[in-house]
């Protein structure tokens, strides 16, 4: 395995560790990036508020890769006891973003002293609030143009997967996922007398079961989806019937064109509240879309990856997950790979999932990822790929 500017990677690593931001705020985050990428001989410009662009330039012109690191941590209070741990209380690098930016940072570096062996442009995306959806704004802002993007790669260390493992598969690997909120407006009164009243709670337990059977009567069995109601909100005492109950949740899937079980959902919803004698408003907005790798861009990046690791390191093609990751925005306007890059290891003390106030990454995986960005990108940019 690669071994190179290990140290570097470590110290950047643990230093956006010691000062984790929340989404949009990544103010201090963003000036360390600006300033290490300007010092490489970059010309590095905000985006998207907290974000960072940096573009390379090659010997000649030619196609343009990006590679993406994300940047926010998380309202999580850290327990690891680790000599870095987090100095802002209450927020914590949870999720690894720490090491995304490490490993990019140094990524960039590497390539900027090898400009003269490849055709083409190189951009480098610092990108806030990956945890909410950030990505839109910074397409939104340009970041796929100028040099047009023809190329996208990303990767997410991954706590499930062991260290030493590559993990990067052909089509849809993230969740698709919506939020959605169903207001459902009855008629208040007393509990005594629910016949002079219009009772929103029976109506919303009866949309809940309704539901259920779109997913075990409507959607094909194999089409992998999720349809679950996390907050129910309703009534303030228990002899009043409610004004109005309202409903959230999350709506997520796994192939292409799960877009349906929206209007599916609709049209239950609706109906169901109708019966009830109740009205309703419901709103249903995109959180990440879908994100499936292109085959030729996975393809590409686990050849690399099975290079990077040699014989010590396995390369799998297995994980899809109803996590959701807004990597998938950028893939809308150019090809692209994920790739997870395992770091689950007992003896780092790296055994905790994503989230967890205890989450950590075994280290020695950081020059492996770096790698194997370098390596795709170049291989992107190689005549003839
Ligand atoms: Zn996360
Ligand atoms: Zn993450």
């Amino acid at each position: 395995m690669v071994t190179t500017h290990h140290e570097e990677l470590i110290r950047l690593r643990r230093e956006f560790h010691r000062y984790p931001e929340l989404g949009f705020a990544e103010f201090r985050t963003q000036s360390i990036v600006m300033e290490y990428l300007g010092e490489l001989g970059l010309d590095p410009r905000p985006i998207g508020g907290t974000g960072v662009v940096a573009t390379l330039r090659g010997c000649e012109g030619g196609r343009t890769v990006m590679l993406r690191a994300d940047m926010d941590g998380l309202p999580v209070t850290e327990r690891t006891g680790l000599p870095y741990a987090s100095c802002n209380e209450g927020l914590m690098h949870a999720c690894g973003h720490d090491g995304h930016m490490a490993m990019l940072l140094i990524a960039a570096k590497i390539l900027v002293s090898r400009k003269e062996q490849f055709s083409g442009n190189m951009k480098f995306v610092f990108q806030p609030n990956e945890e909410n959806a950030g990505a839109s704004i910074l397409i939104e802002q340009g970041v796929m143009a100028d040099p047009h993007v023809d190329g996208v790669f990303g990767l997410h260390l991954w706590s499930a997967l062991p260290s030493g493992t590559i993990d990067i598969i052909d089509g849809p690997q993230m969740a698709g996922a919506y939020d959605f909120s169903l207001e459902i407006i009855g008629a208040g009164g007393h509990a005594g007398f629910a016949h002079k009243a219009i009772d929103p709670i029976v109506a919303a337990s009866a949309v809940i079961q309704a539901v259920q059977s779109i997913q075990t009567r409507e959607l094909n069995a194999q089409d992998p989806a999720v349809i679950m109601f996390t907050q129910v909100v309703a009534g303030s005492s228990q002899n009043i019937i409610p004004e109005s109950a309202t409903l959230r949740g999350t709506i997520r899937f796994l192939y292409e064109g799960g877009e349906h079980i929206l209007e599916a959902f609709r049209r239950t919803a609706e109906h169901v509240c109708a019966a009830y004698r109740t009205e309703c408003k419901l709103s249903i907005i995109l959180g990440n879309s879908l994100l499936s790798n292109d085959p030729r861009m996975a393809s590409m990046m686990r050849d690399e990856a099975a290079i990077v690791l040699g014989r010590e390191g396995t390369v799998s093609r297995h994980i899809r997950t109803m996590a959701g990751e807004d990597f998938s925005e950028y893939l809308r306007f150019a090809p692209g790979a994920f790739a997870f890059l395992g770091v689950n290891n007992p003896d780092a003390g790296s055994v905790y999932p994503h989230h967890h106030p205890k989450f950590t990454i075994d280290e020695k995986m950081l020059p492996v990822g770096t790698e194997l960005l370098v390596r795709s990108a170049l291989r992107f940019l190689a005549p003839g790929a």
